[in-house]
């Protein structure tokens, strides 16, 4: 379960994040939305301490980010995160990459590391790909990649920002495909999107941020049918 109580965060003197609260708990799926620069990857970020809050607590698992280097380290054990840009290391192959954070990180052996990778890779549906380079595959197998070397680690959160936004039209079913797959299987997801289809299919919860505040939370039906707020049923007139 992911806790997060009164957050602020602080750039220099630009406030992001203003008194957040949200709780995610085992399994849940939540959906983020809101306009460029509200905030969303600012919060997600502070999940796994990628950057640290000012104010309020976030506690992961149990954990509390306090800003202690243990703490940080377990908590980003717990998480696994998928970014916009798939952020795939070119030199490595599609295998090397999903061995790579199981090596180092957890220090699990070389012929377990790729046993694993072999699964997720599978899993993700690119298991053929797995000698070829980053820059050998598609955006979509990209992201897939990324999507399994996260899932290499064995987390327990998945948090996803903005995973299909720098797709071509025709890849974003196969990731969103492959994040249903997930969330099917029970795992408590995160997930920064504007994909109103999967928010509908996936989510049990949907939040809006706007310039750093948590604005509104529903579910996706009454979220996307049935807006509250003014500034939600705005940006929903912007993206539908
Ligand atoms: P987008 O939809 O464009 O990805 P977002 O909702 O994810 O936007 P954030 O990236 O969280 O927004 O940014 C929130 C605000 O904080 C923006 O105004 C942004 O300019 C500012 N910001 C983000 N990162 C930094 C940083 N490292 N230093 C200074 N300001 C930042
Ligand atoms: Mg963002």
């Amino acid at each position: 379960a992911v806790e997060m109580t009164g957050v602020d965060k602080w750039y220099g003197t630009f406030q992001a994040l203003k008194g957040i609260d949200l709780t995610v708990r085992k399994g849940e799926k939540i959906v983020i939305c809101g306009p460029s620069g509200s905030g969303k990857s600012t919060l997600i970020r502070c999940i796994n301490r990628l950057e640290p809050h000012d104010k309020g607590t976030i506690t992961v698992n149990g954990i509390e980010l306090d800003g202690s280097p243990g703490r940080t380290q377990d908590v980003r054990l717990e998480c696994g995160m998928v970014f916009q840009q798939f952020n795939l290391f070119p030199h490595l192959t599609i295998l090397e990459n999903c061995m790579l954070a199981p090596r180092l990180g957890r220090g699990v052996a070389k012929e377990q590391a790729e046993a694993i990778a072999r699964r997720y890779l599978e899993r993700v549906r690119i298991g053929e790909q797995a000698m070829k380079y980053p820059s050998q595959l598609s955006g979509g197998q990209q992201q897939r990649v990324a999507i399994a070397r996260a899932l290499c680690m064995e987390p327990r959160i998945m948090l996803f920002d903005e995973p299909t936004s720098a797709l071509d039209p025709e890849m974003i079913k196969e990731v969103l495909q492959v994040m249903e797959d997930l969330a099917a299987e029970g795992m408590t997801m995160i997930c920064v999107t504007h994909e109103m289809g999967f928010a509908r299919r996936v989510a049990n919860r949907c939040v809006f941020m706007d310039k750093g505040e948590i604005v509104e939370e529903a579910t996706a039906e009454d979220f996307f049918g049935n807006p509250d707020s003014d500034r939600l049923k705005q940006f929903l007139a912007q993206i539908l």
